[in-house]
C-alpha cells in the first residue's frame, strides 16, 4: 500500500470527528431505529435481507449492558411490527462479557428467547481473541437451550478449523468472515493469500458438514469461490447466504442477487457510531482519497 495511504490509515484517530462522521455516513443507517427501518426497507425492496446491529462497544457497568438488552428487545419488536425482513446481530462485550460471563449469557438468552418468540434470529458477532472461548461457549449453551441463534467464525484464526470440528455435530449456523481485529501471528494467519485460502477451506468444511453458512465478504475472489462451492455441492439456496456490510460495494450486492443467491446486509445504527466507522474506514482502500477531499471541504464523489 502506498506510503501516503498508510499514513492516513494510521493517522485516522487524529482526523477530526466531524470529518470522520461525514465520510463514514455510508456505513451507518443513522442514529434512530426509524433510520434502520428505512434502510432495511430499501434493502428488502432490492431483494436483500438485513441483520441489524445497535452500535456500541464494550461496557464495564452492568446498567449499560441492561440498557443494551432493552434496546435489542425493542428492536426485535419493531422488526416484527414493521414486517421487514431482518434479524439482529449482537456484540457480547456490549452485553457485559467483560464484567461477568454468566450475566452476559443471561442477557443474550433474554434476547434469543425474544427472537424465538417472534420466530426471528440472533447472530452473535465475534470480537477479538480474548472473547472467542466465552462467545463460543455461550453460543453452544443457547443453541441447545433455545435455538434461533448463530455465531461468527474468523478465517484468520488458526483455531477456526478445530472450532468447526467441535461445532459441526450441533448443525451450527455460522457467519464466516476474515476477521477484523489486529491479532498476533502466534494465533492468526497474517498473509492476505493465506487468510483467503483458509476462508475457502473452512467454508467448504462447514458446508460439507451440514452447517448453514453466512458467507460474509466483499472480496470478489471469495465471492466467486463461495458461488463455486455451493454449485459443486449442489446446495439449495436455503442452505447459505452471502453477507455484506452496509455502504460497501453495492454493485457487488446486485451481482450476487442477480445470480439467484440470497444476500443479507449488516445494518448498524445508533449514536455510538465512531468506533465502528473507524474500523470501516481503516479497511477502505480509498480512505486517503476520501479523507483528503473531506479535509479540503470537497463533497464525496
Ligand atoms: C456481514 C459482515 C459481518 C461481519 N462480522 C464480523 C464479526 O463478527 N467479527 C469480525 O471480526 N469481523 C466481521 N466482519 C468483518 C470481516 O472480518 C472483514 O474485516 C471485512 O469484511 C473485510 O474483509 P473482506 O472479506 O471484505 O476482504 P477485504 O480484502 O478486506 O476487502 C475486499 C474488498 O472489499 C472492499 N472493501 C472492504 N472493506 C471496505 C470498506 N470498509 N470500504 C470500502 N470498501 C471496502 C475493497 O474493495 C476491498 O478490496 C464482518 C463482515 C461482514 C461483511
Amino acid at each position: 500500500m502506498p506510503l501516503f495511504d498508510q499514513l492516513i490509515r494510521y493517522g485516522m484517530p487524529f482526523v477530526p470527528k466531524a470529518i470522520v462522521g461525514k465520510i463514514a455516513q455510508r456505513y451507518v443507517a443513522g442514529e434512530d431505529v426509524a433510520d434502520a427501518v428505512r434502510t432495511i426497507r430499501e434493502l428488502n425492496n432490492e431483494g436483500a435481507m438485513a441483520t441489524v446491529d445497535v452500535l456500541g462497544e464494550e461496557v464495564r457497568e452492568s446498567s449499560k449492558a441492561e440498557a443494551a438488552v432493552e434496546q435489542y428487545l425493542g428492536l426485535l419488536d419493531t422488526i416484527d411490527r414493521e414486517q421487514v425482513d431482518a434479524n439482529v446481530s449482537i456484540k457480547p462485550t456490549m452485553l457485559g462479557l467483560k464484567i461477568d460471563e454468566e450475566m452476559c449469557c443471561g442477557h443474550i438468552r433474554t434476547i434469543v428467547e425474544k427472537a424465538a418468540e417472534l420466530d426471528n434470529f440472533v447472530r452473535i458477532d465475534m470480537e477479538d481473541n480474548t472473547c472467542t472461548d466465552a462467545t463460543l461457549q455461550i453460543y453452544r449453551r443457547l443453541l441447545s437451550e433455545v435455538g434461533h441463534v448463530g455465531v461468527v467464525l474468523q478465517g484468520y484464526l488458526h483455531r477456526t478449523v478445530a472450532d468447526i470440528n467441535d461445532l459441526l455435530p450441533l448443525r451450527p449456523n455460522i457467519r464466516l468472515c476474515k476477521g477484523i481485529y489486529r491479532e498476533p501471528r502466534t494465533i492468526a494467519w497474517k498473509q492476505y493469500e493465506t487468510v483467503r485460502a483458509n476462508f475457502i477451506y473452512t467454508l467448504e468444511k462447514l458446508l460439507q458438514g451440514g452447517a448453514y453458512v453466512g458467507i460474509a465478504t466483499h472480496d470478489i475472489h471469495l465471492v466467486w469461490a463461495g458461488m463455486a462451492v455451493v454449485d459443486r455441492l449442489d446446495l439449495d439456496p436455503s442452505r447459505y447466504e452471502f453477507q455484506m456490510l452496509l455502504g460497501v460495494d453495492p454493485e457487488l450486492r446486485r451481482i450476487i442477487l442477480d445470480q439467484g443467491h440470497r444476500l443479507r446486509v449488516y445494518v448498524p445504527f445508533g449514536r455510538d457510531w465512531y468506533p465502528y466507522s473507524m474500523r470501516r474506514l481503516r479497511e477502505n482502500p480509498t480512505v486517503a482519497h476520501h479523507v483528503t477531499r473531506a479535509m479540503l471541504g470537497l463533497g464525496p464523489r
